[in-house]
């Protein structure tokens, strides 16, 4: 949870008024266009897909103790890594349920052979 109080409280209670709206917990960190047909779906329930596969959390309510949010498995180019670089696990064998859908970070993808 984050270390300011205010921020996990702000972030439990929208997901709180999504369950009394929808009956699931929504993420209250994004805009919806219907947040019915969203509710329908699985991928910003929390916790969220994005939290699943890469254990971030764009709402901050999942972070480190020091208040930041992990970012080190993000793909490159994710908006994450670009406004909090590269923030490390500290527990890197706890969560990411769904890993096996990360798409690959560009540093980790091995260089193609040249054409012989
Ligand atoms: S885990 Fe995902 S759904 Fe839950 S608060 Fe964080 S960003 Fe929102």
């Amino acid at each position: 949870m984050h270390p300011t109080p205010t921020v996990t409280e702000a972030v439990v209670k929208g997901l709180a008024m999504h369950m009394d709206e929808l009956g699931k917990p929504l993420c209250p960190c994004n805009f919806y266009k219907d947040k019915q047909t969203e509710a329908k779906l699985r991928r910003w329930m929390c916790a969220c897909d994005e939290m699943q596969i890469y254990k971030y959390c764009h709402c901050l309510l999942f972070v480190r103790e020091d208040g930041m949010p992990i970012t080190e498995y993000l793909p490159e180019g994710h908006e994450g890594r670009e406004v909090y670089g590269i923030v490390t696990d500290p527990t890197p064998d706890k969560g990411r349920a769904l890993k096996h859908k990360a798409q690959p970070s560009a540093e980790l993808v091995a260089p193609k052979s040249p054409a012989k």
